[in-house]
């Protein structure tokens, strides 16, 4: 079987980026941003005709609606400039009042400037809808070099998912309960590719270089692109490490940083298949990603409910079928993952 073609998002690197786009973008627009980056973006929209800032702070469906149906004036193209939740917001925006969408992600940290997806709550659950492709996503090096560097190693949660995300993919179809995407083996080692490629280059993306910032970047670029080109496929890119953080998200009801939720969901579900954990963690580790729980300002029993209840919250939710619905999270599975994350045996690689 041929790959299916996997056109992406086009993307342009560069620096003075976001000064450009203000003679770009065609005004009024909406720029969708967080409070933290209005002083930058003021400095470079400045006496310029924008018609509105709005801070993304929510990705509620209802307040995406009401955002989207009362927008204070005409608005001819919608600017997002951040991180996923701003992305986001500024698709959901694009989507549904039909506007050219101009994307400047301000950090690394997830793949949400390259999906048409986004990513809604719907009563705390997250739910994947609708439609953007972007005019063109703007990678700024200087932009993303500002970011807090912890933000843009994040990023490599969505990519190093595919080790535990192909696992239950295979699983799943070996049990017959993969229906609409049975395994693939060319797409699978496609996606492990990719893989192994932003694990090369991992020290680089640790120290937000601008090799580190392309590498992770082209690797969003792939996985925001396939999920859509292989038929709306999730399963080379998520599997239970993301049902973990849906679960977490869900009954603290906090936002988290994707990636560093993702990565320690990958550790324990890497545990729970017995897929290998001590070399993934490697990785994680090598790209300085903060996930002990002390580190995310969350408690270990908080992260120990969440991992109990992951199941019931795949199963009500009608998620795939992954290892978290076959085998059970005991003290034990926790006890291993708990002790590599404190381990200090992998501080060099
Ligand atoms: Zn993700």
């Amino acid at each position: 079987m041929p790959l299916p073609e996997n056109p992406m998002f086009h993307v342009v690197y560069g620096r003075n980026l976001l000064r450009s786009l203000a003679e770009t973008a065609n005004p009024p627009y909406l720029i969708v941003t967080m409070p933290e980056l209005l002083s930058m973006v003021k400095e470079e929209f400045e006496e310029r005709n924008i018609g509105y800032v709005h801070f993304a702070l929510s990705l509620d469906i209802n307040d995406l609606e009401n955002l989207a149906e009362n927008l204070p004036q005409q608005i001819n193209s919608v600017i997002g400039i951040g991180g996923g939740r701003a992305l986001d917001v500024a698709k959901y925006v694009a989507w549904r009042k039909n506007l050219p969408l101009f994307q400047l992600p301000t950090a690394t940290s997830t793949n949400a400037a390259f999906t048409h997806r986004i990513a809604v709550r719907i009563e705390g659950v997250v739910k994947y809808i609708g439609w953007a492709i972007p005019q063109v996503v703007y990678i700024d090096f200087d932009i993303i070099k500002r970011a807090p560097p912890h933000l843009n190693r994040a990023g490599v949660g969505d990519v190093f998912c595919i080790h535990t995300a192909l696992y239950d993919w295979k699983l799943a179809t070996e049990r017959s309960m993969e229906k609409l995407w049975p395994w693939d083996p060319e797409l699978a080692e496609e996606a492990r590719k990719v893989l192994q490629t932003v694990r090369n280059y991992v020290d680089e993306i640790a120290n937000v270089t601008e090799t580190g910032i392309r590498i992770l970047t082209e690797a969003h670029r792939w996985t925001g692109a396939v999920y859509h080109n292989a038929g709306w496929n999730p399963r080379p890119i998520e599997g239970c490490e993301h049902f973990f953080y849906y679960t977490l998200e869900y009954i603290t009801r906090k936002a988290y940083i994707h990636g560093e939720i993702v990565c320690l969901g990958i550790l324990f579900m890497s545990v729970l298949q017995d897929n290998d954990p001590e070399d993934i963690w490697r990785s994680i580790k090598a790209a300085k990603v903060r996930i002990k729980p002390e580190e995310i300002g969350e408690e270990w029993s908080t992260i120990e409910k969440a991992l109990k209840l992951t199941r019931k919250y795949a199963i009500d939710n009608k998620l795939f079928y992954t290892t978290i619905h076959e085998r059970e999270i005991t003290d034990e599975i926790i006890k291993k993952a708990k002790d590599l994350l404190y381990s200090s045996q992998y501080s060099s690689v």
